[in-house]
């Protein structure tokens, strides 16, 4: 699963919650941004095979740290954790559940990769590997991960109060990411190294929760001016 991940980071801002959504953009990739750090630490292992599954050339066959369901729920409470802190800090910032919010857009990560990997994600440790391999069925799998950003996206837009400019920047954001998508499914490339994927993972999502900083941002002054 790739871009569909975002769909949780959409769907999950409220004006009520006002997490901010690059905040749930690095949420919904919290476990594999640890994952990409860790492969580039040479703890976890990953293979990049062209052709390993129709829809993804990654092998992850170790990343009992970053991926195991123990450890993903264990991720989860602590980011839940680390954003009610950081809130308390920043004094009037938190909202009651915001945390809990933020906790299942983590672990959302894990339920997501559940449908698309093959049985390479463990329970615990490195035993009792799940996955239900959609990555085998390319088309499948890529109609997933636009649909649910689309549904995402769509209960972003009627969720959350915003001026026209800020809806129309939100549609592009998607189908920009959507293209990133078709591209990362359907255009044939080389085989990258291990670390050179992980270190293309940090940069490209890092590279979404800057977009989704300035989104967010859109409209924002001429509010201000205007009251
Ligand atoms: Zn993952």
């Amino acid at each position: 699963m790739f871009v569909g991940h975002y769909s949780v980071a959409f769907a999950a801002k409220s004006e009520r919650n006002k997490i901010p959504l690059w905040v749930l953009f690095i949420a919904v990739q919290f476990l594999d941004y640890i994952w990409a750090t860790l492969v580039l630490l040479g703890i976890e292992k990953l293979r990049v095979i062209k052709g390993f599954t129709a829809g993804s050339m990654l092998d992850s066959y170790f990343h009992p740290y970053s991926h195991s369901l123990v450890t993903a729920i264990a991720w989860s409470a602590l980011a839940a954790l680390l954003y009610k802190m950081i809130c308390s800090q920043h004094g009037g910032l938190y909202r009651k559940y915001a945390a809990l919010t933020v906790g299942v857009a983590v672990f959302s990560h894990w339920a997501l990769d559940l449908i698309a990997h093959p049985r390479d994600l463990p329970i615990y440790d490195d035993t009792w590997k799940v996955g239900f391999g959609l990555w085998n069925y390319r088309d499948p799998e890529f109609a997933l991960e636009i649909a649910l950003l689309a549904c995402g996206i769509i209960l972003y837009l009627s969720r959350n109060v915003m001026p026209l400019p800020k809806k129309v920047a939100a549609i592009i954001f998607g189908i920009v990411l959507t293209v990133i998508q078709i591209g990362d499914t359907y255009v044939p490339r080389e085989a990258l190294t291990d670390k050179a994927t992980a270190m293309g993972v940090w940069i490209f999502y890092t590279l979404f929760v800057v977009v989704a900083f300035f989104l967010e941002k859109i409209g924002n002054r001429r509010q201000v001016n205007a009251s």
